[in-house]
């Protein structure tokens, strides 16, 4: 059977030290999981539900890039974040358990069109133009997770033409890898290639032509990231 036309590769993201690449199927990412970046967005930390929002896979976008300043917007955002790969199938997974389907873990950009964000959250409308778009779902390479270790309260930093803008702990998450696991799978079948980005930290800002954006996770490959001239 042929096709019409050729569509670009499925984005794939380098595995440390290893061949072969880990093809990205769907990417789910968390609101406000850092009780402090939810104060500064306006929100109190709530543990009732976490909630979710996606971006199109082909908005992968690999650490050491120079990326165009997005298009549509005058005020992007870089937002670190804990990325997790999933390696296996998770349906309905429990707690306790979900671990089990994680392959590695990343560090990722978030990268957000922060006026259009706001204003679609002010008028009740999805957030799709905010956040998913072109080069938004910025990637380092994964480390397995036998090399990285158990989860704990490793530091995340972003720094900004190297001011520290965004400095936490992971232990800081309001719901853990485990949490958001076992609860996406209520939702979606999760399979291998899926990603979850885990949500990021206070000290959130905009991004401007020149910068050098670099953060890091101790224990994970550093991300890096330049903004050249808009289109
Ligand atoms: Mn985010």
């Amino acid at each position: 059977m042929s096709t019409l036309f050729d569509l670009p590769p499925r984005p794939a993201v380098p595995i440390l030290g290893e061949a072969a690449t880990f093809p990205v199927n769907r990417i789910f990412c968390v609101g406000r999981n850092y009780a402090a970046h939810a104060a500064e967005m306006g929100f109190a930390a709530t543990k009732d539900a976490s909630f979710y929002f996606t971006k199109t896979p082909s908005a992968i976008c690999h650490s050491g890039t120079t990326i165009a300043y997005p298009l549509g917007t005058a005020n992007c955002h870089y937002e670190m974040e804990l990325v997790v790969a999933i390696g296996a199938p998770a349906f309905r997974i429990a707690e306790a358990d979900a671990l089990s389907v994680v392959l590695g873990y990343a560090c990722g950009l978030d990268m957000t069109r922060r006026d259009l964000q706001n204003a679609a959250r002010d008028q009740g409308r999805p957030w799709d133009l905010g956040k998913d778009f072109e080069q938004a779902a910025v990637i380092a390479p994964i480390t397995r997770v036998e090399a990285f270790g158990a989860m704990e309260a490793q530091r995340i930093q972003l720094s900004q033409n190297s001011a520290v803008k965004q400095d936490a702990v992971l232990s800081d998450m309001i719901f853990n890898v485990a949490d958001l696991i076992a609860d996406l799978s209520k939702f979606y079948h999760l399979a291998p290639g899926d990603l979850l980005y885990t949500g990021t930290p206070a000290g959130v800002g905009p991004i401007a032509v020149g910068d050098r954006l670099v953060g890091t996770i101790e224990g994970l490959t550093p991300i890096e990231l330049a903004i050249g001239p808009a289109e």
